[in-house]
């Protein structure tokens, strides 16, 4: 390389030169509205919490994004590239108390903070329709919603067991506990207790949040599976044991005390069922021990074993215990009597809180019989009968036995026959059960929305009524560690004339789950500053469902699954028209370093400002990009981002250096500088093999960026033809190479590094002298003529095994292909004296012969 072009990349001159221009023109990156006519996209990452800091995960959770936004703009779409700060939460709590900080004051200074972060790193974002989820012009709508769903019956209150988290001093949703302790502490075990909360009543949607997934086939599979699982739909048959009186025979049949209800998903292995078992919180249990002390403490006992189990989080592995009542049931098929026993396993909040025990045909009963020694009986025989002497046998590929009139019936004939029986005789029905719980949203927390609910003693609920809202987080509170909601100890906020009577009332002091501020978030986007609705129903039905949705697959559930069902309640509320939130969904994988997840007690952070001060926010974001596969996890080394941004400053250097020769190719007049050409270095056939590197590189983005997003391949393709044109610079530099190419490929060049190195592309387009953004430029498109490869290597197999491969025309037939097969250096050696029997060419794929 000529030692006059041997000026440096300077990143830390270029990017803050665009950063300015480009936050001074707000337009550049606007959405416009549905009359603009172009064809709409709607890209979208998942909004940060507002720590303060951006890390490594963000980077590049929205360098995948901000690459496919630019790349849709340049394709000439209408873009909604938006962001926003899901702000309300926890730390911002921790921070007050540490630091005596208001918690808004915390979390808007973080959200500045973190906004320049963004900036620095030339992330291209509608900023006109930033959302801040903590602001009253946000949460009023979220407790807008909450009373729409309160008047549809969609929201309700009771009494229930809740996670607690002492850390925290708040419930805990399900979700939210893992492995017994809580999601955000990980070592603190979490209690359960006794309170009246709020619940949403997703529990409604069940079956439609369930059926949704066959058709989001833009959805990882993993998502869906974990969303099915979770959701957990079994069906299955309610049976009613009836409770034999102590002494004589079956008691009362009209009363209600006389049932057992049991749920099981194979009633056709009720003949085999040898007793009923109940949780040890069901009623009747209360009624044993009422008359019976000794019983009662041996039901305490396996209280307190399924409690330390639900706290350590592993039910699935109590160990089973069981006390018999020394009380009988009927069966109601065949009037046999049963034994009833209390255990330990049996779950009071799943199905009917009892189950019918079958040892012969379900692994846990037959654990359960034959520690306790209970009967076994089989009444299934498998289809296969080397299956028929093993126990427990549980599959339902069998036909029934032991079972009276209904033996020889398959198992799927007897489950429906059986439930008819049920429904005939009143003692049963079918039952669909679902794992899915109503979602708790009550939290006794400051920094969060209020709930919209007016308590008053002579008019019981009164919601607020529209016209008070927002109900506005006092400005003054004192964060302690107290227990209990911080909003009970505001009197000026807690008091409050009621709406419906005018007289001394309280305000509801619990707050909602933070995952109610994101479970909506995306269609405020799309109509921010509206004052008078959550969102212009026209406008979101332009830009809904987003079209790519972009985020950690840790939010498979929780955030997936709360946003999924606040879709559907919307689309019932008549506000939109789409059954789901997001066509595509992608989920990138981890950031990591030295082999561990990047976390401050490891010490094994790196931070994006320092990355960016050393080697610029372009080689950061394509380092991103380029590492790894955007769906498996990213181990990051710096090394690697030293080379992408030297990699990056040799397209400078290239660029620049052609770049007064193009610019006179346009008309632009002046002096032209001096470009050396050496003879030896002259590349055969440049041009045409420059122009079809070319062309193949942009059919493979271009097709990358419609649904595989490989980008680390995408920058590495980039990266060999960057060595190519380096490769034939003395062929460019000596006229041997067409202007019009020369201008070709570096134009080319510089606008498929545009969506992975914004900030450097933007300064070489201006470098080419090109006025226009290099935004509203399109998208180059692959000419497949001078992609086509003009000759072809094929394999040569002998019997089998590879043994050479030939270059052939790339258009070459069956026959030409054959002949330079044979015509191998390797082949003929191979081959000579011996007989070729049988010749299999596949064109295009490889030759194979067959030698004796
Ligand atoms: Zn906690
Ligand atoms: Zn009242």
């Amino acid at each position: 390389m000529a030692e006059e072009n041997e000026k440096r990349y300077d990143p830390s001159a270029i990017e803050p030169k665009w950063q300015a221009l480009w936050a001074s023109d707000p337009k550049m990156y606007a959405a416009e509205p549905a009359s603009c006519g172009k064809p709409k996209y709607y890209v979208l990452e998942m909004l940060p919490y507002p720590s303060g800091q951006l890390h490594m995960g963000h980077v590049r959770n929205y360098s995948i994004g901000d690459a496919l936004a630019r790349h849709q703009w340049m394709r000439g779409y209408n873009v909604m590239h938006p962001m926003g700060w899901d702000a309300f939460g926890l730390p911002a709590e921790n921070a007050a108390l540490k630091n005596n900080t208001p918690p808004r004051e915390w979390t808007l200074s973080n959200i500045a903070a973190m906004k320049r972060q963004m900036e620095r790193l030339g992330l291209g974002y509608d900023w006109a329709c930033e959302v801040t989820t903590c602001l009253p012009e946000y949460y009023r709508w979220n407790q807008w919603f909450f009373l729409r769903m309160y008047e549809k019956g969609l929201v309700y209150r009771k009494k229930s067991k809740v996670n607690w988290c002492p850390e925290c001093a708040t419930v805990l949703a399900n979700e939210q506990v893992v492995d017994g302790c809580c999601w955000r502490h990980e070592t603190t075990q979490v209690d359960q207790r006794d309170l009246v909360q709020w619940f949403f009543r997703i529990t409604a949607y069940a079956q439609e949040l369930l059926d949704g997934l066959d058709k989001l086939e833009g959805w990882p599979e993993k998502v869906r599976t974990m969303q099915r699982n979770w959701i957990g739909r079994s069906e299955g048959t309610e049976v009613d044991f009836f409770l034999e009186e102590q002494g004589s025979g079956v008691r009362d049949q009209g009363s209600e005390k006389t049932r057992i209800r049991v749920f099981t998903t194979r009633v056709d292995t009720i003949f085999g069922a040898t007793s009923v078992q109940l949780a040890p919180q069901h009623a009747l249990v209360a009624e044993f021990t009422a008359t019976d002390p000794k019983l009662k403490t041996q039901v305490d006992e396996l209280l307190e074993q399924q409690k330390k189990a639900r706290e350590a989080g592993d039910l699935g592995a109590i160990e089973k215990h069981g006390v018999p009542t020394g009380r009988f049931a009927v069966n109601p098929y065949n009037g046999a009597r049963v034994p009833i026993w209390v255990a330990n396993y049996i779950l009071a909040d799943y199905g009917t809180g009892a189950i019918m025990s079958v040892p012969a045909h379900d692994e846990r009963d037959f654990e359960f019989a034959t520690k306790y020694n209970l009967p076994i009986v089989q009444v299934i025989k498998p289809v296969d009968p080397a299956m028929s002497q093993v126990l427990p046998f549980c599959s339902e590929e069998g036909s029934l036995i032991n079972s009276c009139e209904y033996d020889r019936l398959s198992c799927a004939e007897a489950q429906k026959k059986l439930q008819e029986i049920a429904v005939r005789g009143y003692f049963g029905e079918p039952k669909v059960t679902f794992r899915l719980k109503d979602w708790g949203v009550s939290r006794q927390r400051f920094w969060g929305t209020p709930i919209p609910i007016i308590h008053c003693e002579k008019c019981g609920l009164v919601p607020v009524p529209d016209e008070q809202l927002p109900v506005v987080l006092p400005a003054q509170i004192e964060i302690t560690q107290q227990g209990g909601s911080p909003l009970s100890r505001v009197p000026e906020f807690v008091n409050v004339a009621c709406p419906k009577c005018g007289g001394a009332a309280k305000r509801e002091t619990d707050t909602m789950d933070t995952f109610v501020d994101s479970s909506w978030y995306f269609y405020r986007y799309t109509d921010a500053k509206n004052a008078k609705a959550p969102f212009d129903p026209k406008t979101a039905q332009y830009w809904f469902p987003i079209d790519q949705y972009i985020g950690g697959v840790e939010h498979a559930i929780l955030h997936l699954i709360y946003s999924r069902f606040w879709t559907k309640v919307m689309r019932d509320l008549g506000l939109i028209v789409n059954d789901e939130p997001a066509r595509r969904l992608f989920t990138q994988g981890m950031v990591i370093k030295d082999g561990a997840k990047m976390s401050k007690s490891k010490g094994n952070v790196v931070s994006p400002d320092e990355m960016i001060g050393k080697y610029g926010a372009d080689a950061t974001r394509m380092y991103a990009l380029f590492a790894a596969p955007p769906d498996r996890d990213l181990d990051w080394q710096e090394d690697g981002v030293a080379g992408v941004s030297r990699f990056l400053g040799r397209v400078w250097r290239l660029t620049t250096k052609y770049a007064p020769w193009i610019r006179r190719t346009k008309g632009e007049k002046g002096s032209i500088l001096l470009l050396h050409s050496d003879p030896q270095n002259v590349l055969p056939d440049a041009e045409p093999r420059l122009r079809r590197k070319l062309h193949q590189t942009i059919a493979k983005i271009t097709q990358d960026f419609e649904g595989r997003w490989h980008f680390n391949t995408c920058v590495a393709a980039i990266m060999e033809l960057v060595n190519l044109v380096q490769s034939a610079d003395c062929s460019m530099a000596s006229g041997g190479v067409s202007d019009a190419v020369i201008t070709e490929i570096m134009e080319n060049l510089t606008l498929l590094l545009a969506p992975f190195a914004p900030f450097l592309a933007a300064e070489l387009w201006e470098e080419l002298g090109e006025e226009e953004p290099i935004l509203r430029t399109p998208w180059p498109v692959s000419d497949p003529e001078l992609a086509k490869e003009d000759e072809l290597e094929i394999p040569v197999q002998i019997n089998g095994k590879l043994v050479e491969v030939v270059r052939v025309a790339a258009d070459a037939d069956v026959k030409a292909i054959e002949a330079a097969a044979l015509a191998g250096e390797k082949i003929q050696a191979r081959t000579a004296g011996k007989t070729i029997v049988k010749r299999i060419v596949v064109p295009g794929k490889l030759v194979n012969l067959v030698v004796k």
